[in-house]
């Protein structure tokens, strides 16, 4: 048996307890294995400021990480750290059970025996900006997210989902009458207005992508903390901070551009 807990998942980038979660679990039985998806979390680890975002990991079994989605090295680059390799051997196999691949060639497969010095990139990384540099870095972009998320706050017509653990910031245009509404009882939207709400924000997404000057991912995403009603299913558009070069003048723009494209597919769909 294994657990795997979030340093960061793919939507909201939040980090779980993942102290609690390896108490929980060794308690339980010392011998399943702890993983932790680290792909985004590796960008708290540079900083002696976000690493307490990780505590606990250190006790895992094995941690996967992607220097390619937070140290700005070019895809594809990608690791997974192991505690102690020799027990990676419970789960090799030469057995074609899982993948069930029509073209696989049992014990042959893959047909690749020469790769590229992929490590090299990152090895490069780490010498050309150091710790000091990656922690700069890291708590930059993650500044930039907190930033975001404080202008958000102060919109009148934005509501933010999550409270920002590392880069991404998952938010929704609301409709004036929409945000009186939540500003008076938080998380009181019936299922119609969410409705409404999710189909303004998933038309404004449409309209986004169309022009192409701006770039917002959009995910289904529940409503864990009742922002307008608990447990429903929502649209959001996600900002991301990955980038260093993002300035406050492109999070006032594209809220600004957000804001233009939701008026006015509510005007069109009141
Ligand atoms: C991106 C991601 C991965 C791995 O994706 P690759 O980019 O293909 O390496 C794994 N877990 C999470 C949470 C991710 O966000």
């Amino acid at each position: 048996m294994a657990v795997v807990a979030y340093a960061g998942d793919s939507r909201t980038q939040t980090v779980e307890n993942l102290r609690a979660v390896h108490d929980v679990v060794r308690e339980e039985d010392p011998d399943i294995w702890l993983h932790a998806d680290a792909c985004w979390g590796l960008i708290c680890a540079f900083s002696e400021r976000t690493r307490t975002r990780l505590a606990g990991i250190e006790h895992y079994d094995s941690v996967t990480v992607d220097p390619h989605k937070v140290m700005a090295v070019p895809y594809s680059l990608s690791a997974l750290l192991v505690r102690n390799p020799v027990r990676l051997r419970a789960i090799s196999s030469h057995s074609d059970l899982i993948m069930q691949e029509d073209f696989a060639f049992g014990q042959v497969t893959p047909f690749v025996g020469t790769k590229g010095w992929l490590s090299l990139k990152l090895w490069m990384a780490m010498r050309a900006r150091g710790r000091a540099g990656l922690a700069a870095s890291a708590e930059h972009r993650i500044g930039l997210a907190r930033r975001f998320a404080e202008i958000l706050e102060a919109h009148p017509r934005m509501v933010r989902l999550h409270e920002p653990d590392l880069t991404a910031v998952a938010f929704l245009y609301v409709p004036d009458d929409v945000a009186r509404v939540l500003a008076e009882a938080p998380g009181a939207l019936d299922e119609a207005a969410v409705a409404r709400i999710n189909g303004i924000n998933r038309r404004l997404h449409a309209r986004l992508l169309a022009e192409g000057r701006w770039h917002l991912h959009q995910f289904s995403l529940p409503d864990d903390l009742g922002r307008l009603r608990r447990k429903a299913i929502l649209y959001p558009l996600r900002f991301m901070a990955t980038n260093s070069r993002v300035t406050e003048q492109h999070m006032e723009d594209v809220l600004a551009y957000v804001d233009r494209l939701g008026c006015a597919q509510h005007e069109e769909h009141p």
